[in-house]
C-alpha cells in the first residue's frame, strides 16, 4: 500500500492479519446492518418521503411539511408514540438537559441508577455549582451505583420502596468511565422491575452513541423517553447539528413546550433547508454506524495484540460504538489520538495537546479532524488526561478510513 503516512510494513502485515481474525464479527455487522436499512426504508416508505420534504421554513418555522415527515419516520424506527427531531437543540447534551427540565418540578427527585450521568450533565444537575443547575430550583437528586457492570437491583428496590421518585435517568453508553456500557437486556430487566414498584416513574433513558447497534431500541423494550445526538450515529456524519428526543406522547409535548415555549411547542422552530440533511442522514445511519463498529472491532483486535487492555474485548457483544484502549501510559494516549488526527480528512496537519473543555473536570485530548465539529460518529478519539489513561475512540463514516486511520495511529504508538 502505497501511503504518505509512512506506515511500517510490520503495522500493516499485523493490521491486516488481525483484520482476517475480524472477517466472521464483520459478517454479523452486515446482518445487523442490512436488518436496520429495512427499518429505515420501511419508515420512509410508509411516510412517504419526497421532494416536498426537501422544502426549508425560516423565521417561526410554522407548516414546515419536512420536519413534521422527519419526526414521524423517527417515531416509526423507534417504535414509539412520538418524537420531537430539531436542530435547534445544539447537541444531545442540550437534549438532556431540555429533556430533564421539561420533566422534573421543584420537589421532584431525579434517580440515576448507573452511577454519575456524563459529565456535561454535572452543572445541569447541580453536582457542580450553577445558578441555573435542577437544584437551584428544588430538584432533588441521588444517585445508585451500578455493581459488576449491571444495575443494583437491591438496591433500587430498596431505595424506591422508600422514596417517590420522579424520573429514572439510565445512560446506556460509559461516557469518560471505566464500566461497560448497558445491554438491552439489562435495560429491560430494570425497566420490568421499576415498573413493578412504581409504574409513574418516567424511565428516560441516555440512548448517545447506542442506536442502530442492535435490532431494537430502548422504546420498544419499555422506555418511557430517550434522548441522542445528530452528530452521533443517527446524524449518519451528514446531519449538521441537532438531536432527538424519543418517546410517549405526552412526555414529547412536555419537551417541545420547554426546548421552544408553552403555548407553540413543537409547532415552531424552522429547519433553515437542513431537512435534506437530516432525511439523508438518518438514511446513511445504518451503513455509517456498521463503518464505525468494524473500526472498534478491528481497533480492539489490534490493541489486544500489542497487549493492551481494551474494552470492549474483540469477540465482546457491542452495545455502542465506542471502543475503550486503557493505555495506563498517558504518553501513548497522547500519541495514539495524535496518529487518529494525523490520519483525519480535514485539519490532519493540527498537533493535539490536552486542553480544558467547558463542562468537563479534567484536561481532554481529542482528535476530532472531522467536517462537523466535534462529530464523533465521524473516526475521532478523545480522553481526559487522568489515571487510567483512557483513550475513547470512536467512528468513521466508512471502515477504510478507520482502519488507515488505526494503522497510523498503531505506528505512532509504537515508534513514540
Ligand atoms: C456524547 C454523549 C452525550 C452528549 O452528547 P453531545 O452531543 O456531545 O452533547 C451524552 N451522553 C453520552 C453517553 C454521550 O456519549
Amino acid at each position: 500500500m502505497e501511503n504518505n503516512l509512512q506506515i511500517s510494513k510490520e503495522t500493516i502485515t499485523l493490521v491486516t492479519n488481525c483484520e482476517q481474525e475480524c472477517l466472521p464479527i464483520f459478517q454479523k455487522i452486515d446482518a445487523q446492518c442490512e436488518q436496520n436499512s429495512i427499518k429505515v426504508l420501511n419508515s420512509f416508505h410508509k411516510n412517504r418521503i419526497n421532494e416536498s420534504h426537501f422544502s426549508q421554513t425560516t423565521g417561526y418555522g410554522y407548516n414546515d411539511l419536512g420536519r413534521e415527515a422527519i419526526e414521524n419516520v423517527f417515531k416509526d424506527i423507534f417504535q414509539c408514540e412520538d418524537a420531537l427531531v430539531r436542530n435547534q437543540f445544539i447537541s444531545g447534551s442540550h437534549a438532556l438537559t431540555v429533556c430533564l427540565f421539561a420533566l422534573l418540578r421543584p420537589n421532584d427527585t431525579l434517580l440515576s441508577i448507573c452511577g454519575k450521568p456524563y459529565d456535561t450533565l454535572d452543572e445541569v444537575i447541580g453536582l457542580k455549582e450553577n445558578a441555573s443547575s435542577l437544584q437551584s430550583y428544588g430538584i432533588k437528586y441521588h444517585q445508585i451505583d451500578l455493581l459488576n457492570n449491571d444495575f443494583d437491583y437491591d438496591k433500587i428496590t430498596d431505595y424506591l420502596s422508600h422514596n417517590k421518585v420522579k424520573v429514572i435517568e439510565i445512560q446506556r453508553s460509559k461516557g469518560y468511565s471505566t464500566r461497560k456500557s448497558l445491554s438491552l437486556k439489562k435495560l429491560e430487566k430494570v425497566i420490568k422491575l421499576i415498573k413493578k414498584i412504581d409504574k409513574d416513574i418516567i424511565v428516560m433513558v441516555d440512548n448517545c452513541y447506542c442506536e442502530f447497534v442492535s435490532s431494537q431500541e430502548p422504546t420498544s423494550i419499555g422506555a418511557d423517553i430517550m434522548v441522542g445526538s445528530l452528530i452521533k450515529n443517527l446524524g449518519g456524519g451528514i446531519a449538521p447539528n441537532g438531536a432527538y428526543i424519543a418517546g410517549r406522547h405526552d412526555l414529547i409535548e412536555l419537551c417541545a413546550a420547554r426546548l421552544t415555549l408553552p403555548g407553540e411547542g413543537r409547532e415552531v422552530g424552522p429547519t433553515l433547508g437542513i431537512n435534506k440533511q437530516i432525511l439523508q442522514g438518518i438514511y446513511m445511519a445504518p451503513s455509517v454506524v456498521a463503518a464505525a463498529l468494524k473500526t472498534a472491532v478491528l481497533t480492539a483486535c489490534v490493541l489486544e495484540k500489542l497487549g493492551y487492555e481494551v474494552e470492549p474485548k474483540y469477540t465482546e457483544e457491542r452495545i455502542d460504538i465506542v471502543q475503550s484502549i486503557i493505555f495506563k501510559d498517558e504518553n501513548k494516549l497522547i500519541e495514539f489520538t495524535r496518529g487518529i488526527q494525523q490520519a483525519s480528512a480535514i485539519d490532519s496537519q493540527a498537533i493535539v495537546e490536552p486542553s480544558a473543555m467547558p463542562g468537563y473536570d479534567d484536561k481532554i485530548i481529542m482528535a476530532s479532524g472531522s467536517f462537523i465539529q466535534g462529530s464523533s460518529i465521524e473516526l475521532s478519539c478523545d480522553g481526559p488526561l487522568r489515571e487510567p489513561f483512557i483513550a475513547y475512540m470512536q467512528g468513521s463514516l466508512t471502515y477504510p478510513y478507520g482502519k488507515i486511520g488505526l494503522l497510523t495511529a498503531v505506528e505512532r504508538i509504537l515508534n513514540n
